[in-house]
């Protein structure tokens, strides 16, 4: 059997053109649509005669064309069978969160993870909805399958951890979810193309799309892939998350996303590339440097077993710089003295973005839980551009990491 990959598949499903034979997709910007029949309304209402089932579309918040047409190339990319859209990251997990636990539901949740999406699962969900999430090392299968219960609803994970970049081994982690009739629901922001969780036994993948499948750092947006029966039922409406509580895309909003996704593959590589080399050569300085690509990183054999081979070990790095003054230090210089990239949170942008994890993306972790998760003081997290020439940015690099260190 040939091996999946999500470029290929992308490029084999179906083109959606422009109304009068545009090359790119028309945008369906109208709320509500005209049914033709009056007696085909409560089919339409009941979720029976969709355009699916060759009937028409009913509400803008419920599915709308573009949005739908950008959920199944996701759902190309990804292998899934379904994917729809929503405004954002973090309205994408809400929904998934919400949809698949009730009150009294557990949730096992990797303690390293994006610090809105532990947030929601710490404070919110127990607070506001009676889920309980217990947090995890998800590298330590044993502790996973001590944390499990008969109420555990959802196993929840990232691809790759944010911001320590741990692989998860997402096949074992699948087994241990369905032993206990739990889905295993991956967070595959940081590893578009590169991963591909629903092939390994995933049940249900969420993305913000704000990142490296946008590129630019100028659309906040999300995605859900899955099952149809599991996107059929967000959209349900008596009981659907995303019908009901209104995390809806912009059908303008889905057609920039869509028009990013045909060069997100060679993005992919070039980041990729960009931050392997960087790694090697920090490390051969070294330098205390956290990349999945590098033999030195526990989960580098993991990794290439189960990332596509095409695309790399990612465009994160994050390298310990031994005290929050020297990262602050550092930070300053590369981008105030040169102009390497930008102090600003989020990834995937075209130019390099940096972050000190524990007083930023991950400060909602306390002290406790930031050590559990190995998130250092210093820890500086790079989601490294493609702009520049290599060499460049290298010199670039080099000549901060050595002044911050004393060496230069
Ligand atoms: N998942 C991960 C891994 C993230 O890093 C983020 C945001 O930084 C989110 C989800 C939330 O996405 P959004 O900002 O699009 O809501």
């Amino acid at each position: 059997m040939k091996a999946f990959d999500p470029q290929a598949n992308m490029a084999a499903s179906r083109h959606q053109f422009g109304e009068h034979g545009g090359v790119n997709m028309s945008i369906e910007a109208s709320t509500t649509f005209t049914v033709m029949q009056a007696d085909k309304m409560p089919a339409i209402f009941q979720g029976r005669y969709g355009p699916d089932q060759g009937g028409c579309y009913l509400y803008g918040r419920h599915f709308n064309p573009t949005v739908y047409a950008l959920g199944h190339q996701l759902a190309a990319m990804e292998g899934s069978e379904a994917g729809y859209c929503t405004a954002s990251g973090l309205g994408a997990i809400s929904a998934v969160l919400m949809q698949l636990c009730e009150v009294g539901s557990q949730v096992v949740s990797s303690d390293t993870i994006y610090g809105g999406t532990h947030a929601l699962l710490k404070e919110f969900l127990p607070k506001r909805m009676g889920i309980q999430t217990q947090f995890v090392d998800v590298r330590d299968l044993a502790a996973v399958e001590a944390a499990m219960s008969r109420d555990t609803r959802v196993l929840y994970i990232e691809s790759m951890a944010n911001p320590t970049l741990k692989v998860a081994d997402i096949p074992a982690l699948a087994d241990i979810a369905h032993r206990y009739g739990a889905q295993l629901v991956v967070d595959n922001t940081f590893t578009p193309m590169m991963l591909s969780p629903i092939q390994l036994g995933a049940d249900v993948v969420v993305h913000s799309l704000t990142k490296f499948i946008n590129g630019a750092s100028d659309i906040v947006a999300g995605a859900i892939c899955g099952s149809t029966e599991f996107i059929t039922s967000l959209m349900d409406l008596h009981d659907g998350a995303v019908m009901l509580l209104g995390p809806t895309m912009d059908p303008k909003q889905a057609f920039e996303v869509n028009l990013r996704l045909p060069h997100l593959g060679l993005r992919m590589r070039e980041h990729s590339t960009r931050a392997a080399v960087f790694a090697e050569r920090l490390e051969e300085l070294g330098a205390e440097v956290i990349y999945p690509g590098l033999s030195s990183h526990s989960d580098h054999e993991l990794a290439k077993q189960l990332f596509h081979s095409d695309y790399g070990f990612g465009g994160l790095l994050a390298i310990d710089m031994g005290s929050t003054e020297r990262a602050f230090a550092f930070m300053d210089d590369l981008q105030n003295a040169e102009h390497f990239g930008y102090m600003a949170v989020s990834l995937g942008y075209f130019d390099t973005l940096m972050s000190c994890s524990a007083a930023s993306t991950s400060s909602e972790l306390d002290e406790d839980d930031l050590r559990r998760a190995g998130i250092a003081p210093g820890l500086v997290r790079m989601s490294l551009g493609v702009t520049g020439t290599l060499e460049q940015r290298w010199e670039q690099l080099q000549r901060a990491y050595e002044s911050a260190v004393g060496q230069a």
